[in-house]
């Protein structure tokens, strides 16, 4: 088989679920060595077992609170010293938050979405872009929605909808800031994914009603008569952080199976 990423290392946060797990398993089964940034929990832990199990010493597990500025620094120092550079860093950490119509949104929860979604993608790009400068390129990869630009069905969403369309700003805005250190950056806009993202929703009494039955209805995506697959994301993460998309940066790639054109 033939190995894409045989000699690097990817930074992958949010690895120990969903569509951060898939693609640190992909990013692995192609020869990279994976530095999976997660709240250590069982499941990090877990998908690190997994991963070595079949690709032995490929993954190893950072417990990182994308939102905490030290831990992000010290825990980007720590893998490249672990691995020995860094090549492809995918900011995928995410969560959805405090759903709940505007005026009941609390300050804390709105700071809460913000500062996980948005800021922790600000501080991985911040503390690995050093790495990548310093060994003459690489590709990042943000993990945006089809709620930041395309799509606003999701009652209650506005915090969230607010950092998605914001990580899309920032991803254009580095791109043009790194091109000339052949640094690519690239924003991924997935739909509806199966993954445990609803484990991480808190929903006000009030929007119950509304948001549950918006959210993901049966069929919603006409290309997979259902929600996608984290596996299906994972070949995107992986084709961006290959030399095949060594002309591309600064874009923004909806995967969504025609969901936002309904
Ligand atoms: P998931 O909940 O399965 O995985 C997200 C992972 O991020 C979890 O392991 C969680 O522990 C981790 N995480 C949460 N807060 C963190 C923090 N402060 N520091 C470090 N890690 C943290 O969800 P997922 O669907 O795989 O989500 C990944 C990304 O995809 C998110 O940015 C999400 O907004 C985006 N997304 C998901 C969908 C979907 O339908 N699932 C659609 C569009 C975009």
């Amino acid at each position: 088989e033939r190995q894409r990423f045989q000699g690097k290392t990817a930074i992958v946060t949010g690895a120990g679920s969903g569509i951060g797990k898939a693609a640190a398993m992909k990013l692995a089964s192609e020869g990279a060595s994976v530095a999976l940034f997660d709240l250590l929990d069982d499941r990090t832990q877990q998908a690190e077992q997994e991963i070595n199990a079949k690709f032995p010493g490929a993954a190893r597990s950072y417990d990182v609170d994308v939102a905490d500025p030290k831990r992000v620094e010290d825990a980007v120092r720590e893998a490249a010293e672990h691995f020995g550079r860094i090549d492809i860093v995918f900011a995928n950490a995410g969560i959805n938050g405090k759903l709940a119509p505007v005026e009941e949104l609390s300050y804390e929860d709105w700071n809460k979405t913000l500062s996980i979604n948005l800021s922790g993608t600000f501080l991985t790009v911040k503390h690995t872009v050093p790495y990548l400068k310093h060994q003459g390129g690489g590709s990042i990869i943000i993990t945006s929605s089809v709620n930041g630009n395309d799509r606003f069905s999701g009652f209650g969403m506005s915090a969230y909808s607010t950092t998605k369309a914001g990580q899309e700003a920032f991803g254009k805005m580095i791109a043009l800031e790194l091109a000339k250190f052949k640094i690519r950056v690239n924003v991924i806009c997935p739909g509806a994914i199966s993954t445990n993202i609803d484990a991480s929703t808190k929903v006000s009494k009030d929007l119950e009603e509304i948001v549950i039955p918006v959210k993901y209805p049966e069929g919603s995506q006409p290309l997979a008569d259902g929600p996608g697959k984290p596996e299906n994301v994972a070949d995107l993460v992986a084709f961006l952080a290959s030399d095949e998309s060594i002309h591309i940066t600064g874009a923004r790639i909806v995967i969504d199976g025609a969901e936002s054109l309904l």
